[in-house]
């Protein structure tokens, strides 16, 4: 099987599953976007997505990131950065992603809406939300209580556009409950800006569940592209 053949076969499967899960959950399969995570595979592979029907790819690394989009900037794609972002890398992720996932402090807001000012774009941004029970560390995300602060200096920001949020499934914890909490922030976050509908959730051990607490993006790596190299 080439390689292109391969995608379109793991693509056709995802979005099976897409389709299963949307009636299971009696949604309407248009309101769920999908991002494909091309982290560690090559822009080859970006190319062949593209020529897939795909319109949307997720990155977490700003380097590679940054030279990935460069090198595919004939395609069309928006891209998302999904990865911790340093403050002092903000405006220079925001010269090249459309959209910028991981917003977890205020501290990224200036620099985020420079770095799209400069290109003269406006950057779609999602709050992500920490789903560890409080004070546990480990994953990136703010805390619950943080995102209406966090919200605001989005939505203020000159370049700046406030889509919504996202988060991970914690680990050690099955990804239902955590995603319905997830839900009731995005519904919280929805009556104070009702523009912010986005909840970017869902990856591919649990895309099923993140459908049913009413995610309307998913970002989907290794179950399109494969296993990626050991190290994340
Ligand atoms: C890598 C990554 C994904 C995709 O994970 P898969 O399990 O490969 O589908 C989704 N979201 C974030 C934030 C990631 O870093």
């Amino acid at each position: 099987m080439s390689r292109r053949e391969e995608l379109a076969s793991n693509l056709d499967a995802v979005h099976d599953r897409i389709r299963a899960a949307c009636d299971a959950a009696g949604r309407d399969v248009a309101e769920v976007g999908l991002v494909v995570v091309t982290k560690y595979f090559p822009a080859s592979d970006v190319r062949l997505l593209a020529d897939l029907g795909v319109t949307d790819v997720g990155e977490n690394k700003h380097q590679e990131a940054q030279g990935k989009a460069a090198e595919c900037a004939d395609l069309g794609l928006r891209w998302h950065f999904i990865g911790g972002l340093q403050s002092n890398k903000a405006a220079a992720v925001a010269g090249y992603a459309d959209v910028v996932e991981s917003v977890d402090r205020l501290k990224l807001v200036p620099g985020l809406s420079r770095g799209a000012g400069e290109r003269g774009a406006v950057v779609d941004c999602l709050v992500q939300v920490s789903l560890d029970p409080p004070g546990a560390g480990g994953r990136s995300g703010a805390d619950p209580a943080q995102v209406p602060e966090l919200a605001g200096a989005i939505a203020a920001a000159e370049h700046l556009r406030l889509v919504g949020v996202m988060a991970v499934a914690p680990l050690g914890e099955p990804p239902l409950p955590a995603f319905e909490r997830l839900a009731q922030v995005a519904a919280t976050l929805r009556a104070d800006h009702p523009e912010a509908r986005m909840i970017s959730a869902g990856m591919s051990g649990d895309l099923e569940d993140a459908i049913r607490c009413g995610a309307t993006r998913l970002r989907i790596g290794s179950s399109v592209l494969g296993t990626r190299p050991s190290i994340q």
